[in-house]
């Protein structure tokens, strides 16, 4: 596969074309972001422990009926996958209030939810990726109809109902996620982006220490440590 012109670049990731127009090749880089880019930094080595992490969590979601974007992945940073048109919807599925909920909602930091809670906010940088309902999303048109939402809430559920059994049989909670869904050519609905210590939370399952980009938010350090670590635990 040849790797072409680069198609977009994102904070986490590049993507380019190939010579095969329905596959991309998706290049995990080393910065690190937060707070809608305020904060920047770079960690050598992170692209390609992100890279494995995701494609082993896509793997196993694929092996659970997860239709996802991956092919495979080509080398240590690079993922080769299907092109889709991605929804412009970052959907978080929370199973233990932290981070912007406890912000916006006064919750303890730390309550388990009673169910796992599903949210939609809308990718878009420049409105800092506001949050979204049901009816937001049909408004802006960012989906089809009705029923898809459904479908991307049952995916959304469905992949924390294989993950979170998964993570704790590697004494990690997942605490929360985000996801990001796309369209391939044939208008088949799949998991996109990455799941990884960029975009999911997890904390260790008895000391409940944070193994993932809070470090890097809340400048704990060893940010890297710990995603060797999930990486470590996840091959386990
Ligand atoms: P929160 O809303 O608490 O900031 O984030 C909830 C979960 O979604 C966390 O696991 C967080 O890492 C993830 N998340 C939310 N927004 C983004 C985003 O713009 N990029 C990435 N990579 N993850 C996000």
């Amino acid at each position: 596969m040849t790797k072409k012109d680069l198609m977009y670049e994102g904070k986490g990731k590049k993507l380019f074309k190939t010579d095969d127009e329905n596959l991309l090749i998706s290049e995990f880089k080393d910065d690190l972001t937060a707070f809608n880019a305020e904060k920047k930094g770079n960690e050598s080595g992170k692209g390609a422990l992100n890279c494995k992490i995701s494609t082993e969590i896509f793997h196993l979601l694929e092996k659970n009926g997860i239709k996802t974007h991956l092919v495979d992945r080509i080398s240590d940073t690079e993922q080769l996958v299907k092109k889709c048109k991605i929804i412009p919807i970052e959907v978080i599925v929370r199973n233990v209030a932290t981070g912007s909920i406890v912000k916006r909602l006064g919750l303890e930091d730390g309550k388990i939810l009673p169910f796992a809670l599903v949210e939609f906010c809308l990718k878009d940088d420049a409105l800092g990726d506001p949050f979204i309902n049901d009816d937001h999303c049909l408004i802006l048109n960012l989906v089809q109809d009705e029923t898809q939402i459904q479908e991307i809430k049952n995916i959304a559920k469905k992949i924390n109902s294989i993950l979170t059994p998964f993570f704790d049989s590697k004494n990690l909670r997942l605490i929360d996620f985000k996801i990001e869904l796309g369209l391939t050519k044939d208008n088949e609905l799949v998991l996109a982006d990455e799941i990884s210590p960029d975009s999911c939370r997890f904390w260790d399952k008895f000391s409940n220490e944070k193994l993932d980009k809070d470090r890097f938010r809340q400048d704990l350090g060893n940010v890297k440590v710990a995603y060797e670590e999930v990486l470590k635990r996840i091959l386990n």
